[in-house]
Parts: C-alpha cells; structure tokens; sequence
C-alpha cells in the first residue's frame, strides 16, 4: 500500500519562511488545488500525514459526471438538489454538474486510468442517482486518483511538499484581519509560515465518531482552526452516517461500497429478508440515511425482539454479494474481496456483517465559487468547505467531483496586496517549552483517555438519531473536558503563545505527542460545534435526524450559519452569497 517518492528528505524550514500561497492539505483537494494555481507562484502543500494517506486514498465507488449520450448536467442537478433535502445552493450545484464533465477529461489527460467499457469510460450507478453517471477505477478509484496527482505534484518546481507537519492556527494579520500565515507543528516544533493566501484543505471530521469510515487524519482541523480564527461556519449538524461499513469485532469500519448495492447486492436482516423495503420503495438504493436509519431502527427492533441480538458486540445485518455474479465482484470489486476475506470473510459464500457508521461532513467553512471563505486571504476547498453543494445530504460520489471542480478554480487565485507590517515576533530563537513537560505521563494519560471517550459519548448523542436531552447532557460533558483540556500545562503554554513566537519541546516521540493535542483540541471544538448546531435545529432533514422532531420543517429551509458562539437561521431568500 506505501508508496515511494523521490523526495523523501524532509525539508528544513525556518521560522518565518514564506509561500506565495500555503495549502494545508494534500487529499484530492489540496493537491488538485495545488497543481492548477498558477506555476508562477510559490506553493507549500503541508501535511501531517504522508502523502499516501487521506480520506481520498480511500475513496473506493468512484467520481460523478453527466457524460453518457442519455446523462446530462441537468439530470445530475436534480439528483444533487433532491437528495440535498431543501438546503443545496442551486447556483454552485450548478457549477458542479456543469464542470464535472471537462474536470474529468483533465482527470484523464493527466493519466488516471478509470475503467473502460471497450474504448469508453465506464459508468455505474449508484443510490439516488437516476442514472449510470459513476466512474471508476475497480473499487480504489480514490487511491488512482491520488497516486496519478501526487505524481504530477511531485513533478512541479514550485510545489514544496511538507510532510508530518501539523497546521495549529492561523495568523491573521492584526491591523487588517488578512490571513497571512499559519503555526505549524513541525520536527519537535512551533514555527509560524506566511503566506500571501492559505487555503485549508484538511478534509472531514468524522473521528468525532467511534463508529466512521474515516482515516485516523480525519480530526476535523480546518473547521476547527478556522472557526477560532472567527471563519463563518455552515451546518455542521449535517453528517452522512453511512450505511455499510465492514463490522468486525477488531476490525475498523471498512467501507462496503454503495457500488455493490448498485450492481445489486441485498441488504438483508438475521432472517435472510431484504427489510430496507420496508422504510423506503427504493429499498437498498434509497438516499443514505434513509438506508442508515433503516438498519438502525431494524437493529433496535431485533434487539427488542430477540435479546441474544443485544448481547452481539457489535450489532449489524448483512449485505448479501451472492445475487451479483462471480465474475462481475471479480473485477469490480477486488479491494473489498480482499479487505473482507483477511476479516475472515468469504464474499462468494456468505454475507458480510455490516452496520452504518459516520461517514462524510455536509457542513463546513463557508465559501463561495471562487472558494473565499468571510476572512480575506482565506480559502477552503474539499470536505472542510461549504460550497452548498450538498446540502442536507451528499449524493454518493459527489465529494470528489467537489474537490476537483472548486480546486481548479484557484487557477484564477487574485493574490490581495496587504500592506500591513508581517510583525516583529519571531526574531528571537525559540522557547522552550519547560514547564509545560512537567509531569508529562499524567498529561498523556489525560490526552489518551479524552481521545478514546469522546467520540464514543459523541457517537451516542449526536450520531444516527439525536434528541434534546441527550445533546444537552453530551454538551454539558463536552464543556467540562474542554476546561480540564485548557487546563493541562502544555495547553496553558501553547494557547498562551505570542503570534509569531516559535518554540520547541524535548517530550518522548515529541512530533506524535504533539499531533495527538492538537488533534484532540480540535475534536473537542468540532464536538462542541457539531452538538451545538444539532441542538439548534429543531427538526428532521437529510443527515441530522431528530427523535424528537422526527418530521422536516418548511420553518427550517434554512442554513445554520455559525460565528463564535452564536448561532443563526439564514433563510432562502439570502442562501447565496453570503461572503
Ligand atoms: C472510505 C471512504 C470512501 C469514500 N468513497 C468516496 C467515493 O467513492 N466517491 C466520493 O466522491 N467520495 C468518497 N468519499 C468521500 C471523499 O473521499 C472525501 O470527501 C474526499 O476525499 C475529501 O477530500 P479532501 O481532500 O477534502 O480531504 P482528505 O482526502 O481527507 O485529505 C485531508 C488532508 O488534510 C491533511 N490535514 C488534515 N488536518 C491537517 C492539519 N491540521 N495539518 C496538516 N495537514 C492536515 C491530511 O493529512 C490530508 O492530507 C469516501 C470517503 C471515505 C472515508
């Protein structure tokens, strides 16, 4: 699965070093932004990772485009806006689906090899689109696309890649409020980088979850960071919880696919019945949530039933591969063979134990066509950005298409002249970061520990199915960790940190130690956010299901637009532009 770059050296950077533009974020959306900003400018694509791994290395189904003689840009609209549930921005939608087309021959003339049909790109269907409009690349169409631009990144003078490197915070510019850099946790390390742009391009957060199909990466950093630099957020409560991730005790929640059930595999319960029929007509390819909250009202009704299911440790129905043949799950889906039969699973003979799990974030970073968010100098583009694009609720293979569609619009990046003074912090060395190491192994044991129980308190209150009371009792616990994080000595010596001031640490496995604070300031920020929005939005619509307002409300055909700690209702007559 590693891949081997030439440019393994890691890059000595010094405080203060500068990029005519900073991405932070090498998925599909930051090194597609990446490759299309203009070759005259200096670019620096961080990440805290390889550049092997990310959300989009995962992506497995494939990327949306009308280009069948029987498809067009306005069917995939219409697919988009219904499955968006009343909250898609038609105008950006529009954008998409008109795009997609020519992003994918550019997908193509750079060499990613999707599959073909003789001599035409090949195309699948998949749930809540009417039509074939889904290419791929077997079943790891995300790690082809990956692989073919991180080649070409590497190829490209003026792209400096960064890796292991931590984005912390952004550095605005006090007499202008530009973002002109960022913090950066790097070898050991706080160093501050400017930049004339910054786009954040840090995927999704679904690690606020115990149960996702997300990479370890995906803490949520980007909707985090921007928020505390006073970013404009958007409907954070919409979260797509997956239907079919692989539940294997040990295990993590691989994903199955929605592809498999597009060639027609069956979702089916203990007693062999394809139940899903009777949630939604579409049965196995109804919308996502409407398949995720299917098996999880099932589950809860077989608990109920029959107790021995309760004592299952990880409960779940089956997705049955048999209907399809042999040599169609041959070729079309040899990752998910292989994943499933290393869990002990044969796909040709028996079903594979699935249950839903959290999968992609609607909500995000407001941003508009030219992906400005509301601070001047401040881009997002991929899972961390809301374009308006998804709505309520993403239609599959969608997310991609975003990242390349709005990445190639920083090909017309206008760099703002800032004339204000970069600072004079920084000139000295670094500090050290002494007493914020004290008693280091009870400060671990804190960080560990929050790691471990926030998702699975998150995961209860705020996952499939949500309710007043329980928000309000995960919000109240959110708050109270928050304080005892703030309260930890390297959270007091890194939060009180002077713009523009480096300083250095000398932890055990410091580069991890460090990541894994900044990870959980973030997931707690996300977690506040998320419980906050959910709680804000009294009613029922695509990704945020309410128990206890189970119906949508023409009330709430609005955005939860987010600034601070306040939270509004933006109603349609302004959906759009809000920058
Ligand atoms: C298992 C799975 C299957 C999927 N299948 C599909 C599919 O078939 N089709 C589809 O359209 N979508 C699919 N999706 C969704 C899609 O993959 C993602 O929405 C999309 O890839 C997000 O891309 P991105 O570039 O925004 O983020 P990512 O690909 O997640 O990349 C985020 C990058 O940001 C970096 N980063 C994050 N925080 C920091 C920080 N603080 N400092 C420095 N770097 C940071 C990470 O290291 C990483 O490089 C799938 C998702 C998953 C998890």
């Amino acid at each position: 699965m590693g891949y081997f770059y030439k440019h393994t050296n890691l890059p000595q950077l010094d405080n203060l070093c500068q990029f005519d533009v900073l991405v932070v974020g090498a998925g599909a959306a930051g090194l597609y932004t990446a490759l299309c900003l203009p070759d005259s400018l200096r670019v620096g694509l961080i990440t805290k990772d390889t550049l092997a791994l990310s959300a989009s290395d995962w992506a497995q189904g494939g990327i949306a485009a009308a280009i069948a003689p029987d498809d067009s840009p306005v069917l995939h609209i219409e697919d988009t806006v219904r499955a968006g549930a009343g909250l898609c921005d038609l105008t950006a939608v529009t954008f998409l689906a008109k795009l997609a087309p020519s992003c994918i021959q550019s997908l193509v003339k750079m060499g990613v090899a999707f599959d073909r049909r003789g001599s035409e790109l090949a195309l699948t269907l998949e749930a809540a689109h009417s039509h074939s409009r889904v290419l791929h690349a077997a079943d790891t169409t995300g790690r082809e696309v990956i692989t073919t631009l991180t080649a070409q990144v590497l190829e490209r003078k003026n792209i400096q890649v960064i890796t292991q490197a931590f984005a912390l915070s952004l550095w605005l510019a006090p007499e202008t409020g530009h973002c002109r850099g960022i913090s950066l946790l790097y070898h050991g390390q706080v160093i501050w980088i400017r930049a004339s742009a910054v786009v954040l391009a840090t995927g999704g957060g679904g690690q606020v979850f115990a149960q996702t199909t997300n990479p370890a990466l995906s803490t949520g950093d980007g909707v985090a960071i921007a928020w505390r630099a006073g970013a404009l957020l958007r409907d954070l409560e919409f979260v797509q919880f997956h239907p079919t991730a692989l539940t294997k005790t040990g295990a993590d929640r691989f994903l199955i696919s929605e592809a498999v059930r597009g060639e027609g595999a069956h979702l089916v319960d203990f007693q062999g019945r394809r139940f899903t029929f009777d949630y939604h007509p579409a049965g196995e390819l109804a919308p996502r949530d409407v398949v995720s909250r299917a098996i999880f009202s099932h589950l809860q009704r077989s608990v109920s039933a029959d107790p021995t299911t309760a004592r299952q440790s990880a409960p779940h129905v089956w997705l049955d591969l048999r209907p399809i043949q042999p040599t169609k799950i041959r070729h079309r889906f040899p990752n998910i063979i292989r994943v499933c039969q290393h869990w002990g699973v044969d796909v040709f003979s028996e079903p594979i134990p699935v249950a839903p799990a959290a999968h992609y974030w609607m909500g995000g970073i407001v941003t508009d066509l030219m992906n400005r968010t509301s601070i001047p100098g401040l881009y997002a583009v991929g899972e961390t950005a809301s374009t308006g694009v998804h709505g309520a609720n993403r239609l599959a293979s969608n997310s991609l298409l975003e990242c390349v569609v709005f990445g190639a619009q920083l090909a017309n990046i206008k760099l703002e002249v800032d004339s204000g003074e970069w600072g004079s912090g920084g000139g000295g060395g670094a500090v050290g970061a002494g007493e914020a190491e004290r008693d280091w192994l009870s400060q671990q044991e804190k960080l560990e520990a929050l790691r471990q129980e926030l998702p699975s308190l998150i995961w209860q209150y705020a996952g499939i199915c949500r309710e007043q009371e329980g928000l309000g009792v995960a919000l109240t616990q959110v708050k109270m960790w928050q304080q005892e994080f703030a309260a930890l000595p390297l959270s007091q010596f890194l939060l009180n940190l002077p713009p523009l001031q480096p300083a250095s640490f000398n932890l055990p496995d410091t580069d991890r130690q460090l990541r894994l604070w900044g990870e959980i300031r973030n997931l707690l920020d996300v977690a506040y956010l998320i419980l906050k929005s959910a709680a804000f939005r009294t009613e029922s619509r695509g990704g945020h299901y309410r128990l206890d307002y189970p119906q949508p409300d023409p009330n709430w055909q609005a955005h939860t637009l987010v600034h601070g700690d306040n939270f509004f209702k933006q109603t349609p007559s302004d959906f759009y532009p809000v920058v």
